[in-house]
């Protein structure tokens, strides 16, 4: 049996249950390391606005 690492768009957390541990809902197979990246520079682009408002 594969298996594979679930993420829950919700919480973003990844689990490898059916259901998020956390809200319940139903979690997707998500590829982390794609995942992540596209948080970091999430964060990176919060922070950016955050100083721009703060100057
Ligand atoms: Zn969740």
């Amino acid at each position: 049996m594969k298996k594979s690492i679930l993420s829950c768009n919700n919480c973003h957390i990844y689990t490898l249950k059916e259901n998020c541990p956390e809200c319940g809902n139903k979690v997707f197979s998500s590829k982390p390391a794609k995942f992540s990246i596209e948080d970091k520079y999430l964060k990176y682009r919060l922070k950016a606005k955050e100083n721009a408002l703060r100057n």
